[in-house]
């Protein structure tokens, strides 16, 4: 048995014919920029994640950074975030100049440790990124009232959390703004990178709708300066197909999770692997299933002899890359996540993914720490 870490093929084979048509069409029209697909997705998009605006844009990466020039975020400014994440979190306060200041996380649901952002407010500090870690939503009713009380933005980083709920509040919704991403291997994952913009505030929309053009509506008439980052016709044209098997995607990725589980606790496993917490007012997306295991790389050694894909997500957290040395921050200044980095593993949890695959997996698991 081959079980990779993540099968699209044996998602294009459900949707191909779909996927085919809706390409074509595009090309029928000739309309690549800006069409009636991206403005169908975004509408679709808003729907999905219950916000008043859905602003399509180049990637996930520029949807941060649109975020950020919109709410005027540049030198000087501070933006506190998590270092448990992808690059473009940190990547893109810092390529506006601001300054990413990183602060630990939740041992239990790797997300940003809102006493920790509390802690290391300053009169520099003007936003949070935290971001929604592996599809289970960060502590959102704590992060916002903190900014509320220090009168900071919030922008959530939901590029792993597309449909992801927090007190039946989607990702994205809560926060002044939100940031999704459709790189091939998210949730809801295009033919190359796109990205979307979430806001309730009709101004901000305006902005960035402007800032992705280059800052200007009005042809050859710049109020601002902006980007070039459009979300491309053509990916909207398939995000629009495969919106419609989302909800049936993440039910299965769920459904795996809890097989998952079930089967970690069966074989007795709790002293080597340690399962994701769920917290119960939350709609994981799982996005990743991640534990904690020991012995790790004695482990994916054994698991790429049983041809079992696994990754980890992320080995070196954000404040102790070497781009960001600048900062100051050694090894020891955030525990949590350097701990979570030496301890995580991402397990096969795609939609397509078979029950007898993951009893393969755990069983394959359960031999390596010789139980059974
Ligand atoms: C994927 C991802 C991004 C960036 O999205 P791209 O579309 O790849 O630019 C940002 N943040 C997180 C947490 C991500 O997982």
């Amino acid at each position: 048995m081959v079980v990779p870490l993540l099968d699209l093929k044996a998602q294009y084979e459900q949707i191909k014919s779909e996927v085919r048509a809706a390409i074509e069409d595009v090309f029928e029209r000739q309309q690549f920029i800006l069409g009636r697909d991206v403005a169908a997705l975004e509408q679709a998009i808003a729907d999905y994640s219950t916000t008043q605006h859905a602003v399509g844009c180049a990637s996930g990466s520029d949807a941060l950074l649109l975020a950020l020039m919109a709410l005027g975020i540049g030198r000087d400014d501070e933006v506190i975030t998590t270092p448990f994440t992808f690059f473009a979190t940190g990547g893109s306060i810092a390529r506006l100049g601001a300054r990413p200041i990183y602060v630990d996380i939740d041992p239990e649901t790797f997300n940003i440790h809102p006493s920790a952002l509390e802690q290391a407010i300053t009169s520099r500090t003007r936003a949070i990124i935290p971001v929604h870690l592996f599809g289970q939503m960060a502590e959102m009713d704590e992060i916002m009232d903190i900014a509320n009380r220090y009168g900071l933005y919030v922008i959530e980083d939901a590029a792993q959390a597309i449909g992801a709920e927090y007190k039946s509040r989607r990702a994205g919704s809560i926060g002044h703004i939100g940031c999704l991403s459709f790189f091939p291997t998210k949730n809801l994952g295009g033919a190359g990178d796109g990205g979307m913009v979430l806001t309730n505030d009709e101004q901000l929309a305006e902005k960035i709708r402007t800032l992705r053009v280059h800052g200007g509506r009005i042809e050859y008439v710049y109020k601002m300066i902006g980007c070039n980052s459009r979300l491309d016709e053509l990916q909207a044209a398939i995000l629009r197909v495969k919106l419609k098997y989302l909800d049936d995607w993440t039910e299965r990725r769920r459904v795996n999770a809890a097989i998952y589980d079930r089967l970690f606790l069966e074989y007795g496993l709790s002293e080597h692997v340690k399962t994701p917490v769920r917290r119960d007012y939350c709609r994981h997306i799982f996005h990743q299933y991640t534990v904690r295991v020991t012995r790790r790389e004695d482990l994916i050694n054994w698991l790429k002899e049983h041809k079992i894909g696994c990754k980890i997500y992320y080995p070196l957290p954000l404040h102790l890359q070497e781009c960001f040395a600048y900062l100051g921050y050694k090894p020891g200044d955030l525990p949590v996540a350097e701990q979570a980095a030496r301890e995580v593993l991402s397990l096969p949890i795609y939609p397509e993914l078979t029950e007898e695959q993951i009893h393969f997996v755990v069983r394959t698991i359960a031999k390596f720490y010789d139980h059974r």
